[in-house]
């Protein structure tokens, strides 16, 4: 299923969801409904244009294929 990719307002608001897409964490806006993963070639943005921090937070964790090992 393709991700949700929405035009963003002045609502965003990015954040961590239980869910992942592609074996990665999903990030969702709760302002728009996008989602997003680290693979993306986009990045997402607040409300205020800044870097959302559960964004930042993402792409700072080293790119491990999927064996969370320490
Ligand atoms: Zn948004």
């Amino acid at each position: 299923m393709p991700l949700t990719i929405a035009p963003c307002r002045q609502l965003c608001d990015w954040v961590r969801t239980p869910g992942s897409y592609d074996g990665q964490p999903l990030l969702a806006c709760r302002g728009c409904g996008s989602q997003w993963v680290r693979s993306e070639p986009w990045t997402p943005a607040q409300a205020d244009g800044s870097r959302p921090y559960a964004v930042l937070e993402e792409l700072r964790r080293p790119a491990s294929p999927s064996s969370p090992s320490g």
